[in-house]
């Protein structure tokens, strides 16, 4: 199966950079025939001026969250249908970052898989274990909670996991924990979902680079990758298009 690369560029990307980021993948992607699925996530202000280019460009676009609502009383939120409405296609539910700084509980994560799903967008719902629950040998354990937690029933999407240790710390989890956990996130969302669940992809974030992406891509369950800093420069970025799976 083709593998998807998705670029969460979090709170950055004032329009001349963004502008520049997005130029600059076009040029080096259109070079790349066939290529993987590649999404890009850049913030809410810059959705509706990216998405002609990107679609130019056969980029796909995500969104770094949504509300639960449709609409309402919920200053400075955003809901699934605006999203559809500028030409959004995917959104990042439940990354470790609205997990701590905006208390996002599973169910918090799972209201808005809901929403998303309901407004015909695919959601991206994250999962991870912190250094803690890693030390403490409850990697598998916390994933599983989440899972089971975030994703609602009948829920169609993407899964990334992402070890929150290894976030923008420049060190990616091993091949082996990598291939540990997608195996076992496998099993739970077949368990989970039957055989809707086989299908899912399931996406490795944390630290991916020009110099791991051919470790970490070729894992089994590894359908492609979640990526923070390295989508924020084009030149890091193309190279782990160019390293994934691309039928
Ligand atoms: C992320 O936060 O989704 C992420 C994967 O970041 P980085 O690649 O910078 O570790």
């Amino acid at each position: 199966m083709k593998q998807i690369i998705v670029g969460n560029w979090k709170m950055n990307g004032l329009s001349a950079d963004a502008d520049a980021l997005v130029d600059g993948l076009a040029a080096q992607l259109a070079a790349l025939s066939p290529r993987a699925d590649v999404v890009v996530c850049p913030p809410f202000t810059q959705l509706a001026r990216l998405a002609p280019k990107l679609k130019q460009a056969g980029i796909k676009l995500g969104a770094q969250d949504c509300h639960k609502d449709k609409s309402g009383a919920h200053t400075g939120d955003i809901s699934a249908p605006m999203l559809v409405d500028l030409g959004v296609e995917y959104v990042i539910l439940g990354h470790s970052e609205r997990r701590a700084e905006h208390h996002e509980l599973d169910e918090t994560v799972r209201e808005k898989t809901v929403a998303a799903m309901a407004a015909g967008l695919t959601p991206i719902v994250c999962v991870g274990e912190n250094d803690d629950q890693r030390s403490a040998g409850d990697s598998q354990a916390t994933v599983g909670w989440q899972i089971e937690g975030s994703l609602p029933q009948g829920f169609r999407g993407i899964v990334a996991y992402e070890p929150i240790w290894a976030i923008g710390t420049g060190q990616a989890a091993s091949q082996q924990d990598i291939a540990d956990m997608a195996a076992f996130i496998r099993a739970e969302l077949v368990r989970q979902f039957g055989d809707a669940g086989k299908t899912m992809q399931i996406l490795y974030g944390g630290s991916v680079n020009e110099r791991n992406v051919t470790d970490i891509l070729p894992v089994e369950h590894v359908d492609g990758a979640l990526v923070g800093n390295a989508s924020l420069k084009a030149d890091a970025f193309v190279p782990l298009v160019r390293a994934a799976r691309a039928s």
